[in-house]
């Protein structure tokens, strides 16, 4: 809590995820955490890859970002615990940006980054948890909600897809206070239920090679623009919660691994 004096953030105690939430002028501004030796700045809603040496750098940022009106749209998960709840149903309307806005990845933006938090969200749909915030990599805390009883909080991904290519999810280890493991198996085949092989969603997911190439090539193409606001928008058709998000995932997969291997092709 030192240096606060002559500026106008105030860090506040680190979370349980390790992130510190910050208010600036006495209004949230966003939280900052620590990732492979360097800080970056968090303002939900928006995207920002800056790193910083420290976490007063990274507060002192939010501060511009602040002066500049961007501030969260979303609650801060790591501040309020409140995730907005109700804007996780496939909705779709005037509020449907919600849906996939609060689920941008906490990576760089990149189409291969996008693919692998797809993968990921169809992966948890699978085992019964909800994403509450984007996918975080595999080794990060990822804020989810339980859909066999409720309970809220964050899990390593890593953990719960099994490692070293073990895809076998840990039931034992799913969280504590969970139902009893016993009754996982018609809890999850009742979920199971609600998946689908189409896409029911009024705005269309990709479900066709064809389609996931034409998606990863718009967002490929706004990436190289360094047009961060296009990219978030047409990520929308990969991160939106979906029915189908398993065929999805698969389809983006083979999508990228096309593209790679055009681009292999190409080169001399
Ligand atoms: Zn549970
Ligand atoms: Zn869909």
């Amino acid at each position: 809590m030192e240096e606060q004096n002559a500026v106008r953030y105030v860090l506040g105690k680190r979370e349980e995820d390790g992130r510190y939430p910050v208010t600036v002028d006495d209004s949230p501004a966003g939280t900052v955490h620590r990732r492979h030796g360097s800080w970056y700045a968090t303002v939900p809603g928006h995207r920002n890859d800056r790193r910083f040496n420290d976490r007063f750098q990274a507060a002192e940022f939010l501060v511009t970002l602040a002066d500049t009106g961007i501030r969260p749209t979303v609650p801060t998960p790591g501040s309020t615990h409140t995730p907005a709840r109700s804007v996780l149903s496939p909705l779709v309307g005037r509020h449907a940006d919600l849906t996939y806005r609060h689920l941008i990845p906490d990576l760089r933006l990149t189409v291969s980054n996008l693919v692998k938090a797809s993968e990921a969200m169809a992966r948890l749909a699978q085992l019964g948890w909800t994403p509450l915030e984007g996918y975080p990599g595999a080794d990060q805390p990822w804020l989810m909600a339980c859909r066999l009883c409720g309970w809220k909080g964050r899990r390593f991904w890593s953990h719960l897809r099994g490692r070293n290519g073990d895809k076998t999810p840990r039931p034992a280890n799913r969280h504590p206070h969970c139902i009893p493991t016993k009754e996982f198996p018609s809890k999850l085949a009742t979920l199971a239920a609600e998946r689908t092989r189409e896409c029911p969603c009024e705005f269309k997911h990709p479900m066709e090679i064809r389609e996931a190439m034409s998606t990863l090539s718009l967002i490929r193409c706004c990436i190289s623009n360094g047009d961060t606001a296009a990219t978030t928008m047409h990520a929308r058709a990969i991160l939106e919660p979906c029915p189908a998000s398993t065929r999805r995932a698969i389809v983006l997969r083979m999508a990228e691994e096309h593209w790679a291997a055009a681009l292999r092709a190409t080169r001399p």
